[in-house]
């Protein structure tokens, strides 16, 4: 499908940030904006990138009231000899589709979502942020735009793409955080909508990081919805725990976020000569393998998180920790990882894609 790019005018166009090391993660976003629109009957039509401006929606839309909304995140990465990568675009292209499945929205082809992303952040490199740490992070998302209050599918979607140029997620930058595992709210149950990216998974996850919050954690750790014993995700991020050289992390088994990260994190890790496991984690099995120092290191890993560290983990009454500062093998992950993603390191996965 052509792509029209419509003109933007100089009133439209945003100061840019002078400072890279404060941008913060996602307030403030670029001049343009990505805009396709599926009507039923007609499909996908009017794609084009336009100046970024509000919506004007009707309040009914459904998206509103029954919250029919996906989304995606992954980031570009201004190379020194000025090229512009993507990370492994098609992941979220496909887990997009995923998602819209779950969500009975309609698919969006893995061709649209690619040249709407690469026409927006060609027409937008000069907000790529070079500085160490930073990037444009990039919010593909789709909402449910018919107005009408009866539970139904839509028959009308808009499916857009913002940028926002990001330093780190966690004010803390690539430091350890600290993580409340959580035992009386749940994220995810078997059958839900635990795998896709869907705003009321974050909605519903809201009073549990609250609540975290004012007892002085970062995040919370979920776990699973049924028996509330194995370990599953953190809010925006997947879970690894570090025994020596060998790493685990819990399973896809659909209640959890298949991240992009997680699956780099564990081809990765491999190459670095350590050995991966994915299995159902008990959090008291694993409460006592920190106890016991079998627990060498624990992270998370996310598009907008990296991979990050986790300093201390808390379960019911009991706080673990690992030791002082970033582990070795963390180090040496998001060393890895961010090099590929900024060209620093060679990338033999062919994991890079360029705008
Ligand atoms: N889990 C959840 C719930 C998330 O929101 C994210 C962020 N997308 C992740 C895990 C990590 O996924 P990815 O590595 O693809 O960013």
């Amino acid at each position: 499908m052509d792509i029209s790019v419509l003109p933007l005018s100089a009133d439209k166009m945003k100061a840019k940030f002078k400072d890279e090391s404060h941008l913060g993660f996602g307030k403030i976003f670029t001049d343009r904006m990505f805009l396709a629109e599926w009507s039923a009957g007609k499909g996908w039509h009017d794609a084009r990138v336009k100046p970024y401006e509000p919506f004007v929606l009707d309040p009914a839309c459904l998206v509103f009231h029954y919250a029919q909304e996906i989304f995606e995140g992954l980031k570009a990465y201004k190379w020194d000899d000025g090229r512009v990568a993507l990370f492994r675009p098609e992941m979220n292209a496909r887990r997009f589709q995923t998602s819209a499945e779950r969500l009975c929205m309609p698919e969006v082809p893995e061709e649209l979502f690619l040249n709407g992303i690469e026409k927006l952040v060609s027409l937008e490199r000069d907000w790529i942020p070079t500085a160490p740490g930073t990037s444009l992070y990039i919010r593909p998302a789709m909402i449910a735009v018919e107005p009408v209050l009866g539970v139904k599918t839509s028959d009308h979607y808009y499916f857009y793409v913002i940028a926002s140029p990001v330093g780190a997620y966690y004010a803390a930058g690539f430091n350890p955080v600290s993580i409340l595992v959580e035992d009386k709210y749940v994220r995810a149950t078997p059958g839900g909508t635990g795998e896709a990216k869907t705003g009321g998974n974050y909605a519903s996850s809201m009073k549990a990081g609250q609540d975290a919050k004012k007892k002085g954690f970062d995040q919370v750790l979920w776990l699973d919805g049924r028996e509330r014993r194995y370990i599953e995700e953190v809010g925006a991020m997947n879970m690894f725990f570090v025994y020596g050289n060998h790493i685990v992390t819990a399973p896809l088994a659909g209640s959890i976020l298949a991240g992009v990260t997680r699956d780099s994190v564990l081809k990765l890790a491999t190459t670095l000569g350590c050995t991966v496991e994915e299995r159902p984690i008990d959090v008291n099995e694993l409460m006592a393998d920190f106890k016991s120092g079998k627990v060498t290191e624990a992270f998370g890993s996310g598009t907008a998180a990296v991979i990050t560290p986790v300093g201390k983990l808390c379960y019911k009454d009991e706080c673990v920790s690992v030791g002082q500062g970033v582990g070795r093998l963390t180090q040496r992950l998001y060393d890895t990882l961010t090099g590929i993603q900024t060209g620093k390191i060679a990338d033999t996965f062919d994991w890079v894609r360029f705008v």
